[in-house]
């Protein structure tokens, strides 16, 4: 088994890295940070977006899997101490006596058109684009549709399994990540007679899109999970749900559900 090992570099996360090379390598599975089958992610979720926007360019031959070093994450759900536990259970994928459930989550694409240049861009959990003087005074079309002027501090686009995260605390919905969508959520949006906006979140199902337009000259901050691009010249952002999707290999079950209810509920 190819295989690479990303820590949050903390003694814990290196001290339980190193831990990992080591049985790994008695397993006879192969280091390799070019073309791994299976990425681990030693650490918190913070960890898995490094891990996840480090292999970007090779999702679809990848497979992620989460140890946490702190509280639980939504993409690192062993434990620190059930380490071994892991990688024997990876050793007898290996052998073809287990194989590992893959479980696939949507992620969100984004086109980032600046006068200079259109970027795409893949986000795991979201986008966020905020002003960084001021408000941000942006049009948001829905399928070539102009929908809504917003006013306010910003604009958040999730995937459903990042519904948990930044979208949560702004009031959105937690979507199932079987459930191929985008959400649009508002972060402190103005109302008033020039700028309406709907004030709810939006769910976006796959094949429709949303563009947001920069509306005035502005210097915005664009945050694709923990990525942050600060810009002077954005015309606009195209967001979709992306073709492909990203692979959790899953050694044993661990329900979105029982995931949300431990993390939030104890
Ligand atoms: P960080 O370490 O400060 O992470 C913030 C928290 O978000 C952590 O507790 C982490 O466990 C949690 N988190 C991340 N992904 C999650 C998910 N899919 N579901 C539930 N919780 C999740 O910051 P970071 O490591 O740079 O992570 C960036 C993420 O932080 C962003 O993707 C965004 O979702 C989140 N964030 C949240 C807020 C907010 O809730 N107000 C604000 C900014 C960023």
């Amino acid at each position: 088994m190819r295989y690479y090992v990303l820590d949050r570099g903390d003694q814990l996360s290196v001290d339980l890295s190193e831990q990992f090379h080591k049985i790994a390598s008695q397993r006879g599975f192969q280091l390799d940070a070019e073309s791994p089958e299976i990425v681990i992610s030693i650490g918190g979720d913070g960890t898995m977006l490094q891990a996840f926007h480090t292999f970007v360019d090779h999702i679809p031959d990848i497979a992620f899997v989460g140890v946490h070093t702190g509280h639980l994450g939504f993409y690192a759900d062993w434990k620190a101490d059930e380490l071994p536990q892991l990688i024997e259970l990876m050793s007898a994928s290996t052998t073809g006596s287990l194989k590992p459930r893959i479980v696939q989550y949507p992620l969100l694409e984004l086109e980032i058109q600046r006068k200079s240049g259109k970027t795409t861009y893949i986000a795991l959990n979201e986008f966020t684009l905020k002003g960084v003087d001021g408000t941000v005074v942006a049009q948001v079309d829905i399928n070539d549709q102009t929908f809504e002027m917003f006013r306010g501090d910003g604009i958040c686009i999730s995937t459903p399994s990042g519904s948990t995260a930044y979208n949560k605390s702004l009031g959105g919905a937690m979507v199932h990540p079987t459930i191929e969508a985008l959400q649009i959520a508002e972060i402190a949006s103005i109302n008033n007679r020039v700028f309406r906006t709907m004030g709810s979140p939006l769910l976006l199902p796959k094949h429709h899109h949303c563009d947001i337009y920069s509306r005035k000259d502005q210097r915005l901050l664009l945050t694709i999970d923990h990525v942050n691009i600060q810009v002077d010249d954005l015309i606009s952002v195209r967001c979709l749900v992306a073709k492909e999707k990203v692979s959790f290999a899953r050694y044993r079950p661990f329900p979105f559900w029982n995931r949300v209810r431990e993390a939030f509920l104890g």
